[in-house]
């Protein structure tokens, strides 16, 4: 089942572990789920009946701290998507060496259908059916597709409500007045471009920012900031897009287009699944950063791989974001608040070191960047699984 989610995530896995020391019983435990957890929440609508909605919460692994991950709001949510998702995150934040295990969750429903009220007592649903199983030092949940701050300040109410104390680390993204984190808006692009600054110094393509020319695919957050921190330093941001199409050089060209410009670096900022085995062939960005989650499928990675094209994978790009995520749970727990430069220098500090890490195995085993990334994430949370004898 190509297209089951979480079959991709477990062979994912069983690739990896051909390059580490894994045994099966551990290996048959990394491929599973510590817990899936399932509702059905009852709401009352505005027009006085009740409807069911399908909840979801997996956490995949906690070796090596708290589980940690989203809650997406979306009409295809499903239990095969958070199973997978939870595991990714888990990866996500071994990558980048932050103390967190992964996990995810969801709600089926197309929240655009819903009133204010309707949204706010589904997101208040959700945490009545699952409270016991969150907490700062369980499980962390987060923003994702279609949960905004105000979802997560509603969360963190039924929270604090239920358990009748205030605990506020107990999931990020929250708006800066309930204790968010200064910088977390700019820090998924921000995250991207320390990634090109310091990809740029191992490349062979230009060694000038000014020389250097990039394409950005969708110029929403995590695109716009990107764009901006690269603007800043210099780099010719030459073609950029959205969902209804983009502009290459001042002239409108399609996404499909804007994908295969001759550009020194590529940057998928939209969706999943954009470079695939239909196009992979056609790229000519010698670089491609991935800062949406999933953009390049596993048959393209190989073939970019096989073309000489270096794509820097999802799970070490984008972990801007899950980092500040991380300094916002560090932050509420220590009641102690920093700037915005602090906030970025401390970045900054974690996506250097962990390009120059998964930079180092891909010389080193010659595998793709993102099998290095996949080497250095599960040779990790396998070497905590058996410090504490799992
Ligand atoms: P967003 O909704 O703010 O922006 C998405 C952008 O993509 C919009 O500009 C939209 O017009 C564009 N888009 C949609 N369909 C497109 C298409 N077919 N072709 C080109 N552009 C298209 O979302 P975001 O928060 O910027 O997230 C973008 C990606 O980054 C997602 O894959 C998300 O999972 C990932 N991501 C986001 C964060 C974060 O902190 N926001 C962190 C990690 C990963």
């Amino acid at each position: 089942m190509l297209n089951d989610p979480f079959e991709n995530a477990r062979k994912q896995i069983d690739n990896v572990a051909k390059y580490l020391d894994i045994d099966k019983k551990t290996l048959a435990k990394i491929k599973t789920p510590d817990r899936v957890l399932k509702a059905d929440l009852k709401i009352k609508m505005d027009n006085g009946k009740t409807r069911i909605f399908k909840a979801f919460r997996s956490q995949f692994n906690n070796a090596k701290g708290p589980y940690k991950g989203g809650i997406r709001f979306h009409q295809n949510v499903s239990e095969s998507e958070v199973k997978a998702l939870s595991a990714w995150m888990t990866w996500k934040c071994s990558t980048v060496g932050i103390p967190y295990g992964g996990s995810k969750g969801g709600i089926v429903v197309d929240p655009k259908t819903l009133s204010t009220g309707e949204l706010e007592r589904l997101s208040r649903a959700y945490m009545r059916a699952f409270y016991q199983v969150f907490g700062a030092w369980i499980d962390v949940p987060a923003p994702d597709v279609n949960t905004t701050g105000q979802i997560m300040a509603w969360v963190v109410d039924e929270y604090q409500t239920l358990v009748g104390h205030q605990e506020p680390a107990m999931i990020t993204g929250k708006p800066l007045e309930l204790g968010g984190s200064q910088g977390r808006t700019e820090a998924t692009g921000l995250g991207g471009f320390y990634i090109l600054e310091s990809l740029r110094r191992k490349w062979k393509g230009p060694t000038l920012p000014k020389k250097t020319t990039i394409a950005v695919q969708g110029v929403g957050n995590v695109g716009y900031w990107f764009i901006e921190f690269a603007k800043k330093a210099g780099y010719q941001i030459v073609a950029w897009s959205n969902s209804k199409g983009g502009e290459y050089k001042g002239k409108k060209i399609t996404n499909d287009q804007l994908l295969e410009l001759p550009v020194d670096v590529l940057v998928p900022a939209a969706l999943e699944n954009m470079i695939t085995k239909e196009n992979a062939a056609k790229i000519k960005a010698k670089y491609i950063i991935e800062m949406a989650n999933g953009p390049v499928t596993p048959e393209a990675d190989e073939i970019l791989f096989k073309r000489g094209i270096v794509s820097l994978p999802d799970v070490l790009c984008n972990a801007g974001g899950v980092t500040v995520s991380y300094f916002e749970w560090v932050q509420n727990n220590m009641g102690y608040y920093w700037g915005k430069e602090e906030v970025w220098a401390k970045l900054k500090k974690i996506m250097d070191r962990s390009f120059a890490e998964v930079w180092a195995i891909y010389q080193e085993k010659k595998v793709t960047p993102r099998m290095a990334a996949y080497i250095l994430a599960v040779g990790r949370v396998v070497q905590a699984m058996k410090l504490l004898g799992r």
